[in-house]
């Protein structure tokens, strides 16, 4: 996924004509000052953390400030800050606008329909989980026509707007949908949607675009993502490695599979912190790479659990031996085998041979794995 930072989502949003307050971005307090004291940033403004969680405002990360001593004070407090395990980098400073009412305002793909869904509600300004459902306003939306002025004029209804912000909604909405299909965006949220004066400004912006649709954006090749070093290494690699809180490691075969996996320790009290799916890879040299990037994640003990079809049992096996040879002491970690399945004999002979046992009831072994974790930690 490529989440847009708030500043990026707004320059995509001014691109397609979306009203926004004046802003600047800094990465430094100096920075933060100078923009005020040059006037490119108007006071009061807004000081405004760029990480891509949300509650921001309230957790500290959104200030306010009339001098740029204050401007420059906020910058320093929240480039300082680590935000929901992100280190700030970046402030977006921008004019304090006088707000009327707080609005919410996002399209996102409803996949049950497989339709684009326009959901809207007069409660903005906190985050939509806790708006109460039965003040939350979702329709589906024809791809092909787009927001036609049916879909416009309910929202222009559930947000209770007439006059001067009715009539820039209008024009609002079109930039929406059109950032939503021009950009490949799986998400484009506004919240809050402000109305100020006579007419509304997004003070918020989340982009999401759709993973997919990335190669036709190469602009957002560069666009930092919430993907861990071992991660990035992985997607390099190609091989699909997820690293959770926990400090089980988990290696299985296939979506359904390594989930179940990690639902059954996580059953019997243990907590999965890494997990690896070897999908359909049918080669030794693959499952090698695999293990080897699992000991750099240091879990506290590791559980394979392999489902034998088109990656057979033995390769799997031999993918093993040959990562756990190469492992150095320092990075060693207990290992707990499952194997069944294509070649299960060749696989845990194999094994055997390496001085790991094959435990083939799954409860059993999990159970192993789980103790191994507690044991080292
Ligand atoms: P988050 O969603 O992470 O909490 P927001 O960008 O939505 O961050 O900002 C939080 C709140 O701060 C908004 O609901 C709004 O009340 C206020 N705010 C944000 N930007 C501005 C601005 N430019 N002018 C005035 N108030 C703002
Ligand atoms: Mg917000």
């Amino acid at each position: 996924m490529v989440k847009l930072a708030e500043w990026q989502g707004k320059s995509v949003f001014r691109k397609y004509g979306i009203p926004l307050p004046r802003g600047e971005v800094a990465r430094s307090a100096d920075e933060a000052e100078s923009l005020v004291r040059s006037g490119r940033v108007p006071l009061p403004c807004v000081v405004k953390a760029q990480v891509l969680a949300g509650g921001r405002g309230k957790g500290g990360a959104v200030r306010f400030a009339n001098t740029p001593e204050e401007a420059r004070a906020a910058a320093t407090a929240i480039l300082g800050l680590e935000f929901k395990g992100e280190n700030v980098r970046e402030v977006l400073l921008e004019e304090k606008l006088a707000i009327g009412r707080e609005l919410y305002l996002s399209l996102t793909l409803d996949r049950t329909q497989r339709l684009p869904l326009l959901i809207v509600s007069a409660h903005g300004g906190v985050e939509i989980e806790s708006v109460a459902d039965t003040e939350i306003d979702r329709q589906t939306v024809d791809p092909f026509p787009g927001l036609t002025n049916f879909e416009k004029r309910r929202v222009t209804k559930v947000f209770g707007l007439s006059g001067g912000p009715a009539r820039s909604l209008d024009k609002l909405l079109d930039g929406l949908w059109q950032v939503f299909q021009g950009e490949d965006a799986e998400l484009v949220e506004i919240n809050p949607l402000a109305t100020v004066g006579d007419g509304l400004v997004a003070l918020d912006a989340k982009v999401v675009i759709e993973d997919d649709a990335a190669f036709r954006h190469p602009e957002y090749a560069e666009v930092r993502d919430d993907r861990t070093e071992l991660e990035e290494i992985a997607r390099e690699k190609d091989i699909a490695f997820v690293q959770l809180e926990g400090n089980i490691g988990v290696i299985a075969n296939g979506a359904g599979l390594t989930m179940a996996t990690l639902d059954v320790l996580k059953e019997l009290g243990g907590a999965p912190g890494v997990f690896l799916d070897l999908g359909g890879t049918d080669d030794p040299k693959k499952v090698t790479e695999a293990f080897l990037l699992m000991a750099r994640a240091r879990p506290a003990s590791v559980f394979l659990n392999i489902f034998g079809g088109v990656t057979r049992c033995d390769t799997v096996a031999t993918g093993l031996v040959e990562a756990m040879r190469q492992v150095p002491p320092s990075e060693k970690f207990p290992l707990i085998a499952r194997i069944r399945g294509n070649n299960e004999k060749e696989g845990i002979e194999i094994l055997r041979s390496a001085g790991v046992t094959s435990v083939s009831d799954l409860r059993a072994s999990a159970q192993a794995a789980v103790d191994a974790a507690r044991g080292r930690s």
